[in-house]
């Protein structure tokens, strides 16, 4: 028996009708925000998540899947989609079209990670970018959607955490006070954050080992050491939240894993610990990637963290077939097939038996499948051009004219 590798997971039956809600709620919101949804290769360059995630990352330094295909040529699986995104949003000259461009998507990324809750090694993403835009407004307006996604949703014990990290002129003063910090402590570190200390002390902050934790607990937070810009997008975005009436925790300890990001990270938080949202504003990303300098933020949401938080009350009857047209015999299956297929041009979910059952066998399955109504054809209402039809929770049965079946459904 083969099975499905480790870290991954099929989604079937009443989880995917979970998952269609929330994309459902996502593409409605997404149309009344104004992003129009982008898809990407799930394969690109490696080089270009090792220009735009970050070299010193742990995705690109531990997670991704990266082969050479049969012309020689580097390629990854996408660990994330912004880089792809970004590349997209260059190659294609979307910055010709009046900016902000702003985008969405929904899709599967792939990360070597070892699988435990939560974390799997093909996981889908919902997320948004928005690009041309450098004031606070942009996270704000993300983050707008982001909260309203969530209440739509009706999930609670999710906590919105934000921070500042400053521009790249901030980072020198404070990677400075950091390794400052780090250098009497290098010991206690793991290896991987030892090393990082001279190239990308930040990253250190994000580690996930609890040693390490422990060792940056005292360590200089960054909003202390923000230039007077800085400061002033931060104000100004924390004002817009609370105009917006959206709650917030300003928390030093979010720096957030990849190196794309400048001024502001934020995450939203279940109360279990885990990130369900995690974004910010990227202002070198475009750059790094051979375009002009443009101001970006968005974020990436987690859908399995996401639905696993919603794991209840869809109703299924609003999947239920609404028509179940079973026969008795020849004429009879010949009718119930047309039939069929004429109410379901009209937008009526109708199913027939396609398995040759006894007529018991038929209404067993119909009643199986919840089907609301159901009907019975054979020679003699064929012959009438009438049928039967039974509805199934009332327990009441009329006979009607064959061509009054779609009014009476209706
Ligand atoms: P974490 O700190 O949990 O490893 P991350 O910083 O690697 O998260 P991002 O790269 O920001 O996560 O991805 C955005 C969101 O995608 C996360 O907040 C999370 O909800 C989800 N996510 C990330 N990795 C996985 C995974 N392996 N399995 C399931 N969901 C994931
Ligand atoms: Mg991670």
């Amino acid at each position: 028996m083969i099975q499905a590798p480790k870290g991954t997971h099929d989604i079937h039956g009443e989880e995917m009708r979970l998952w269609r809600r929330v994309e459902d709620e996502i593409r409605a919101l997404a149309d009344v925000y104004g992003y129009g949804e982008i898809r990407t290769p799930l394969f690109e360059s490696t080089d270009l998540y090792l220009r735009g995630v970050g070299d010193t990352t742990d995705i690109v330094q531990k997670e991704m899947y990266t082969f050479e295909d049969k012309g020689g040529r580097s390629m990854s699986l996408r660990p994330e989609l912004t880089a792809g995104v970004a590349r997209a949003y260059i190659e294609r000259g979307m910055f010709n079209q009046p900016q902000p461009t702003k985008l969405f998507y929904i899709g599967p990324c792939f990360r070597y990670e070892k699988p435990q809750a939560g974390r799997y090694r093909q996981h889908y993403q919902f997320g948004v970018e928005i690009f041309g835009a450098n004031h606070p407004a942009a996270e704000a307006e993300i983050i707008s959607l982001g909260h309203t996604l969530l209440t739509r949703l009706g999930i609670e014990g999710v906590r919105l955490h934000i921070n500042s990290i400053g521009c790249a002129d901030c980072r020198v003063s404070y990677n400075e006070k950091l390794r400052g910090f780090l250098n009497t402590r290098l010991e206690s570190l793991c290896g991987l954050c030892a090393s990082r200390c001279e190239k990308n002390p930040l990253r250190i902050l994000d580690c996930k080992s609890p040693n390490c934790q422990a060792q940056i607990k005292e360590a200089p937070v960054t909003t202390e050491a923000l230039c007077g810009e800085c400061d002033t997008h931060f104000t100004t975005l924390r004002d817009l939240l609370t105009r917006f009436g959206i709650p917030h925790i300003i928390d030093s300890k979010i720096v957030r894993g990849l190196d794309y990001y400048t001024r502001t990270v934020f995450e939203f938080i279940k109360d279990d610990g885990q990130t369900v949202i995690g974004g910010g504003r990227y202002d070198s990303l475009i750059s790094q990637l051979g375009g002009a300098p443009t101001g970006a933020a968005g974020f990436g949401m987690g859908m399995e963290r996401l639905v696993s938080l919603l794991r209840q009350n869809i109703s299924s009857s609003q999947f239920a077939p609404k028509l179940f047209i079973g026969h008795a015999d020849e004429v009879g299956f010949a009718a119930a097939s047309g039939i069929t297929i004429d109410l379901r041009q009209a937008g009526f979910y109708a199913v027939n038996d396609l398995a040759d059952r006894s007529v018991k066998a038929q209404m067993k399955y119909a009643d199986k499948i919840n089907a609301r109504y159901t009907t019975i054809l054979g020679a003699n209402e064929l012959a009438q051009n009438t049928c039967t039809v039974k509805d199934m929770e009332a327990g009441q049965q009329e006979t009607i004219p064959l061509d009054g079946l779609r009014n009476f459904i209706k």
